[in-house]
This record gives C-alpha cells, sequence and structure tokens, in this order.
C-alpha cells in the first residue's frame, strides 16, 4: 500500500519539479532581456563607448555634488582621477563683491547660497530684440558714450562697433557637410562664461547676444558674465540693469583684479551646466556652433575641445573665414599658432568635417566637461593676468589621459587684438605663466624653452614660482613626461638645433661597467648588457648625436633599439620627421630616455648578467649614464 501509494505519488511529483525547473527557466529568460537598471546602466556605458553619442546614450548628468566625481563606471573612463580628492580652484568668497542692484537686494534672502555675494537675478520681463536694440542699441543716439569710453584695452574701433547692431547674421562659412548634421536631443547642457575687463560694451554684449541668438535653449543652461573689475563706467553701472533683463544670463563681479585665467575659474565655480565653455568677451557664434562641442563631450569626457576660430577684424569688424584644416600648436617660446593640418594627420581624417586631432587648443573658446576640468585641476591658480593658459590645459589634457580636438562644424569669430594693445603688466605676466608651464610640464625640455626665451630665463632666475601644488597634482594624475606629448602628439616640435656629440664609452653610473654587445661575428639583434670598460673594444664605442639615435661602434649601420623593453642592436632606421624606437634622448641629469616610450634606459641585473631595460625613470643609479666624450661641435 505504502508501496502504490509511493508509486503513485512519484509522477506526480516529477511533474512538479519539471514545472519548477521550467517557471526558473522562464523567469531566468525575462531577467535577461529586462536587466536591472543599473546592468542596462552598463551595457549602454560599453555600447557608447564603442559607438559614440550616436548610439543613442545619454549621459548621467544627474544633480551631482560639485567638485566630486561622479558614478564608478563614468570614474573609470578617467583612469587615474578616481582617487582625486575634492578640487576647490579658489576662495570665492574673497573674490566676489555684491551686485548692487535694487533688484537684488529684494531678493537677497533667495540668494543661491547667501553671503556677500549673488547672481543678479533675473527679471520676470523678457524683452524682444527690438526693444532692446531700441533700449541699448543706439548708443550713440543716446549721446551716453563719453570719450573715455570709447577707449578700450581692446583698441578697436568702438564708435564703429557701437553702430554695428548687437545682433547679426554672419556669412554662412560652414563646410555644407556641416549644414546636414542634425543634433541629438539628448545632449548635455553648457554654461558659457565670459570674463571681461574694460571689455567694449558694444563687443561684450554683441558676444552675449550671438551666443542667446544661436545656442538651443534645451542646451544652453546659462551665460555668466565675469567682470574682473572693470573701470569703464557703463560696465559697472547700466550692465546689471541691461543683464537683469536677459533671460538666462547671470553676472559675477569680482572685487578684486583677477585676471581672465582666474576670473575664468571663477565663472566655473558658479556654473551648474554640464559642460563649461569658457569664451572671450569679444565674440560672435555661427548657428550650430555649440551642438559638436556638446555631442563630442558626451562621447567622451575627456575631451578638451575647441571651435575652428575666425577672424573679426579689429578695425572694420568684417568677418573673415579662416582656412580650412588647421591645427593649434605651439612653439618653443610657448606661443601658440595656428598650421595647416600636415598631410600625415589628414590621411587619418574619414571626413572633411571630422574632428581635428590638435596638440594645442586656442584660448578664445574652448569647452570641456565641468567634472572634468575641476578634477582634473582646472586652471593653474598661480597663473597671473592672462595668456598660456591655454598651452597649460592642452598639455595636461594630452599628458593626463585626456584630449584636445578642434571641431570644423563648430565655428566662432573672435577679435584678434591689436598686439600692441597688451600692456608691458599682461607681456610680464604671460612670460611668467610660460616659466610656470616649463618648470611644471617640459621636465628637462624647460632648458629648450630657456634657450628660445631668454627673458624667461633670466625671469626664471630672479623669481623663484612655488609649483609645488601643480607638481603635485601632476603625480596624483599620473601625468605622462613631455617626450611622450613629442613622440606621439607634435613630433615636429623636437629640437633639432645644434645638441653636444656624446661619443666613447657609456658608463653605468650605478654599477660602473660599460654598455657592450657580447656576442661575435652576426650581431643583428645582439642584446646590450654591461661588461667591465674596455677602451680597446670596438663594440663599447658608442656615439649618440642630435639625431637622436645611438649608434654602434662597428658595424656602424647598427643602432640602439627596443625589443619588449629591452635594449637590442638593429639597422639604424631612416631618418624621417616623426619619432620612432631608435630615438634617444640623454639628458643632463645623466638619464637616457627612450623618448617614444618615455621610460629610461636602465641595467638591470638578472642572474650573472647586467641587461639593458627600460623601466620607469627614478633617477635611480642604474639609470644614470656617462659618455667618456662630449663635444660641442655641431652635428
Ligand atoms: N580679461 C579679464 N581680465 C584681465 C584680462 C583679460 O577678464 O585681466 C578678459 C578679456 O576681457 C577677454 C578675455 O579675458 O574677454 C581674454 O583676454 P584677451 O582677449 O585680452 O586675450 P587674447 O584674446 O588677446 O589672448
Ligand atoms: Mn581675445
Amino acid at each position: 500500500m505504502l508501496l502504490r501509494k509511493r508509486y503513485r505519488h512519484g509522477p506526480c511529483r516529477l511533474q512538479f519539479l519539471l514545472l519548477f525547473l521550467m517557471l526558473g527557466c522562464v523567469l531566468l529568460m525575462v531577467a535577461m532581456l529586462h536587466p536591472p537598471p543599473h546592468a542596462l546602466h552598463q551595457a549602454v556605458t560599453a555600447r557608447a563607448a564603442q559607438h559614440g553619442p550616436e548610439a543613442g546614450y545619454r549621459l548621467n548628468f544627474g544633480e551631482s555634488q560639485e567638485w566630486v566625481l561622479e558614478s564608478d563606471d563614468e570614474g573609470q573612463e578617467y583612469g587615474p582621477l578616481e582617487d582625486l580628492p575634492p578640487f576647490i580652484s579658489l576662495r570665492e568668497d574673497q573674490l566676489l563683491v555684491a551686485v548692487v542692484s535694487p533688484r537684488v537686494k529684494r531678493n537677497q534672502s533667495q540668494g543661491r547660497r547667501g553671503g556677500s555675494y549673488r547672481f543678479i537675478k533675473q527679471s520676470n520681463r523678457k524683452l524682444d530684440h527690438e526693444s532692446l536694440e531700441r533700449d541699448w542699441g543706439a548708443e550713440e543716439e543716446d549721446g551716453e558714450v563719453s570719450e573715455e569710453d570709447e577707449m578700450t584695452p581692446l583698441g578697436l574701433e568702438e564708435a564703429l562697433s557701437s553702430r554695428i547692431p548687437l545682433q547679426r547674421a554672419l556669412p554662412e562659412v560652414r563646410h555644407p557637410l556641416c549644414l546636414q548634421q542634425h543634433p541629438q536631443d539628448n545632449l548635455p547642457t553648457a554654461s558659457v562664461i565670459l570674463c571681461f575687463h574694460d571689455e567694449a560694451w558694444s563687443t561684450l554684449l554683441r558676444t552675449v547676444h550671438s551666443i542667446l541668438d544661436t545656442a538651443p535653449r534645451a542646451f544652453l543652461k546659462e551665460i555668466i558674465l565675469v567682470d574682473d573689475l572693470s573701470q569703464q563706467g557703463q560696465l559697472k553701472s547700466a550692465l546689471s540693469e541691461y543683464v537683469a533683463r536677459l533671460e538666462g544670463v547671470k553676472l559675477l563681479r569680482s572685487n578684486k583684479r583677477l585676471g581672465a585665467i582666474r576670473a575664468r575659474m571663477l565663472g566655473a565655480t558658479r556654473a551648474t551646466g554640464d559642460v563649461l565653455v569658457f569664451m572671450d568677451s569679444h565674440c560672435e557664434c555661427h548657428p550650430g556652433w555649440l551642438e559638436p562641442l556638446l555631442s563630442r563631450i558626451a562621447g567622451d569626457r575627456s575631451r578638451v575641445l575647441s571651435p575652428v576660430i575666425d577672424v573679426i577684424d579689429w578695425k572694420t569688424f568684417q568677418y573673415y573665414p579662416s582656412k580650412d584644416m588647421q591645427r593649434g600648436v605651439l612653439d618653443w617660446k610657448l606661443d601658440f599658432h595656428w598650421e595647416p593640418l600636415p598631410e600625415s594627420e589628414r590621411k587619418t581624417l574619414l571626413s572633411p568635417v571630422s574632428p581635428i586631432r590638435s596638440p594645442v587648443v586656442p584660448g578664445g573658446v574652448v569647452a570641456m566637461d565641468r567634472h572634468y576640468f575641476q578634477n582634473t585641476g582646472a586652471y593653474d591658480p598661480l597663473m597671473s593676468l592672462r595668456g598660456g593658459e591655454n598651452l597649460e590645459l592642452s598639455l595636461k589634457a594630452w599628458l593626463c589621459g585626456g584630449s584636445v580636438e578642434i571641431l570644423p562644424c563648430s565655428r566662432v569669430g573672435h577679435i584678434y587684438q591689436n598686439q600692441d594693445a597688451h600692456s608691458p603688466l599682461d607681456q610680464e605676466a604671460t612670460l611668467q605663466n610660460k616659466v610656470r608651464i616649463a618648470e611644471i610640464w617640459l621636465g628637462s625640455f624647460k632648458e629648450t624653452f630657456y634657450k628660445h626665451s631668454p627673458e624667461a630665463f633670466s625671469l626664471s632666475k630672479v623669481e623663484k614660482l612655488d609649483c609645488t601644488e601643480r607638481l603635485q597634482l601632476q603625480r596624483r594624475l599620473g601625468c605622462r613626461m613631455f617626450h611622450w606629448f613629442l613622440a606621439n602628439i607634435y613630433p615636429e616640435l623636437y629640437p633639432s638645433e645644434r645638441r653636444p656629440r656624446f661619443s666613447g664609452k657609456l658608463h653605468n653610473t650605478g654599477l660602473g661597467f660599460c654598455a657592450d654587445c657580447p656576442a661575435e661575428g652576426d650581431i643583428l639583434g645582439c642584446a646590450m648588457m654591461l661588461a667591465p670598460c674596455n677602451d680597446s673594444r670596438q663594440q663599447q664605442h658608442l656615439e649618440h648625436t642630435g639625431r637622436k639615435d645611438i649608434h654602434f661602434g662597428s658595424p656602424r649601420h647598427l643602432c640602439f633599439d627596443v625589443r619588449r623593453e629591452q635594449v637590442i642592436l638593429q639597422n639604424c632606421t631612416e631618418e624621417g620627421p616623426a619619432i620612432h624606437e631608435q630615438h634617444w634622448d640623454f639628458q643632463e641629469n645623466g638619464m637616457i630616455v627612450h623618448i617614444l616610450s618615455g621610460k629610461c634606459m636602465e641595467a638591470v641585473v638578472q642572474e650573472n648578467n647586467k641587461d639593458l631595460y627600460l623601466r620607469q625613470c627614478d633617477g635611480k643609479a642604474s639609470q644614470l649614464w656617462r659618455f667618456d666624450n662630449v663635444d660641442t661641435v655641431d652635428e
């Protein structure tokens, strides 16, 4: 009976088990088709990383705390930045002064953070453009422009500028392909920061209107004007009132002269958009200038971007489009230039409107993710007034895991100053900023800069600049050496001037032996090692010239090369502009840097041998070298 009962129940239990199993499978499949939100987010992020913003990726620009990195998977994109503590660039309370405006006084209790400063509040009254023009545009008719007001540091023809409407259409200069691009509707938002010091009223407001007229409202979070202690009458008084009538435009006034660099940072501390756009206060934008910047940043938040900058003539205010396919570069005086994109780079572009990889961005307009900017140390807060910050930002980006591009479909016109308009004080500040760049970012190549700029060299001797914080930042971010920039981003800059010729035996300071190839006969591919120094051994006779290669004594057609981080002999490569595996830099401190990798030649003791390998440069004695002879004759 019992047995029968069991038998009877047997198939029933089996059926139940099978049913249970099937139910489990169904549940599993459902779970795979509809992953929990977190897993889905990761999958989408991975897809976006492959395909860029076109893949329908929406960035999670939530209301995260300022200065603090966002979620884990976004942190990974930044690599070494993950561990960064919050970065506060400036004590903003010390820099700002209350904006005196009746409207603001009334609303004081509603200030964002309280304290002694606030943005000017917006008026409820929105103005149409015609009434703005009527009220504010025709200054000459008002007869309010004093002689003094017509003089601006820009040295531009302000009287003419004030006759040109504050809103004007620019000639279409974009490539036809740009007009076919349709931006997504889920782009990050932008805060445009304009700082100014005694800017001409008309050029400042033309910049503001041009942004308002060209940037889609959905993507323009705000325009933040930062008044860097202007003295000019109208900017001090009428501007507050004018700005209060423009939607989305805020005004901050500093009670100290900050200079452009720190004034931009001050603006950044109050920005709430996902992306920061720093723009000079004398620009005019083309329709569609903002969207390509935002979409490129949505694809990779470590990009530092600039539009193509066209020229607005400072005398006639005519608009001159710049030539196609230019990139921003620097020279050994650390000055910025535009240069036609070299053929080798041109070939890598998919289309004439593809983003252009650029060694540096120009100073006038630059865009980047707000958190990226803050977490990578913003601008150097110890730079003074103006100049050089675009170079520092670009070098920092390239060397610390980011990248720099110019976007052909994004175009903004900029009034280039009459160079004489920069005061001696401005020029001195720029020089000092360049010395900071050299001391912080150029490594041993700072000597090359000082050779090209004797005035900077004198300044560096007179004034010892405090670079400690910036050097710490560099270590925290795990930045590469300047060699890497020269090898990978701008090899054309590698100094080709007269360099000393080193020859003879190559002594290792730490181990006391000399570089040698022990093999006899066919020595192609021979692994270099240390051996007791011996004058009569041809294999120990080496030569290092300004051409950067290290020639072997005999046979002469062999050069130091690298395979899997080991130093070996190979046939010497023909010289071209590009940096390659056989390029070495013998530095004054005795280190021999493999330029392509930025690593140092080190004698590594293993078993009975002392082989030559590439290792991270740390200056230990086995990385220090000395040639027998230093000959200063030209190469
Ligand atoms: N600026 C500023 N404070 C200064 C110097 C300049 O706010 O001490 C502003 C200036 O009004 C402009 C921007 O910073 O909007 C960049 O300066 P400038 O146009 O002189 O630089 P350039 O374009 O000549 O390199
Ligand atoms: Mn400018």
